[in-house]
């Protein structure tokens, strides 16, 4: 196990490294993890738009008094950064999304006709973690939530969307290898009617949308547990429940139902009879943090990532220097096809340069010699089998194809 942690891997990768003049808790992404973490963001965007989500940009910090009006502070003050004086006036490094997004929604009015409407974002978010909480990307002071929530016009509406939010997580796990029931859990979060101190107070809809996301679970037949005061302070959560390498067990998404931040941000929208109607909230994370998911995903494939996560994802061998001029052009066909290729221009032997590739866990190896230079092609090898000798067009658009569908 101690080979996989995330930790020890990211670094010697060259992922990310943690920079102590930099600061605890606050990841530097080198090249190659910057390569992944935009493959993982692409990756939201796409499946999100296909959705329906709209993804919009908000701003990395705001007015103290945003998170007064949200109640996040002072109930989340204890998780939030000290406060930031700019002119006489008090800023906040956000540690959650949620208030931007509902400022936003109160931009202009809405119709019924607009809702469901689903605003998402990849947004960089701020949360004090005790120095001893710390772990790699997996607890961080700063990281990046692929987040959204969603105003419906009705209990129902809300409750379908919780479906199709579930329905997302589990297309996109399924997509990374991991599997309901072995690689993660279903839990759904309850609140405390006897804690008024953590949770908002309203018995009646604690009971309603507790009810509600319970009956969201039996209708999907999965298997889940219920866990007494883990909601959130506006509302109950189905929380999907990862375990790390190490076999600790932590929250990787959450799908969250609101009553109350629709009545402290005063949400409507204007009924089909022409009416003001009180609107409802999902707050929901399709995969959660991208460093989280980049700490699980480094330990799950031990760097040998799946071809469209591979920072570099073929490389070029010349087998001598004839083979050179020939071979620059085969990375610039791959590169025109939006491959990450590069050359292997040390002048060692085909074998070291064949060990040296696989080390590196590269899915694809392209050889190039005297044959290969005469009919045009490239003899591929990936990192498993060798496969053959394929024109240079052909190469490129096996691979196109892996990547395009994350195969
Ligand atoms: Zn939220």
């Amino acid at each position: 196990m101690e080979e996989r942690d995330h930790k020890k891997l990211g670094p010697e990768l060259e992922l990310f490294y943690i920079d102590p003049v930099v600061g605890k808790g606050l990841p530097m992404f080198l090249p190659k993890g910057a390569v992944i973490k935009r493959e993982l963001e692409q990756f939201v965007i796409e499946e999100e738009t296909k959705r329906g989500y709209l993804h919009v940009h908000t701003p990395d910090l705001a007015r103290l008094e945003l998170y007064e009006k949200s109640g996040h502070y002072p109930h989340y003050q204890d998780s939030m950064y000290a406060p930031i004086d700019i002119d006489g006036d008090k800023f906040m490094l956000r540690p959650m999304t949620c208030p931007h997004h509902f400022q936003m929604y109160l931009s202009k009015p809405h119709s019924y006709r607009e809702l469901p409407m689903r605003i998402a974002e990849l947004a960089q978010l701020y949360r004090y973690e005790q120095s001893g909480e710390l772990m790699g990307l997996q607890r961080l002071r700063t990281f990046c939530l692929a987040d959204a929530h969603i105003i419906c016009a009705s209990e129902e509406q809300a409750a379908d969307e919780v479906t199709g939010a579930l329905d997302l997580i589990e297309y996109m796990a399924n997509v990374f290898g991991l599997k309901l029931g072995v690689d993660y859990r279903y839990r759904l979060s309850l609140g405390d009617r006897a804690n008024t101190e953590k949770y908002y107070k309203n018995d009646a809809a604690w009971e309603k949308s507790e009810g509600l996301l319970r009956e969201v679970m039996q209708k999907r037949g999965c298997q889940f547990e219920e866990a007494k005061d883990e909601a959130a302070f506006y509302g109950p959560k189905i929380d999907i429940q990862m375990k790390n390498v190490n076999g600790k067990e932590d929250t990787a998404f959450t799908v969250q139902y609101d009553f109350c931040m629709p009545d402290r941000f005063d949400l409507t929208y204007v009924a089909e009879d022409g009416q003001k109607k009180r609107a409802f909230v999902v707050h929901r994370s399709s995969i959660g943090a991208i460093e989280r998911i980049m700490a699980f995903l480094i330990e799950k494939y031990a760097g040998a990532f799946p071809t469209w996560l591979s920072p570099v994802q073929a490389r070029i061998l010349p087998i001598g220097e004839a083979h050179q001029a020939f071979a620059e052009g085969a990375l610039l066909q791959l590169k025109e096809a939006g491959i990450r290729a590069e050359i292997d221009k040390s002048g060692e032997s085909l074998g070291k340069k064949i060990r040296e590739a696989k080390g590196q866990k590269i899915p694809y190896l392209l050889v190039i010699g005297d044959s290969e230079v005469a009919n045009s092609t490239a003899t591929l090898e990936s990192r498993d089998s060798k496969i053959g000798e394929l024109s240079l067009a052909d190469i490129a658009s096996k691979l196109k194809e892996e990547i395009i569908t994350r195969g």
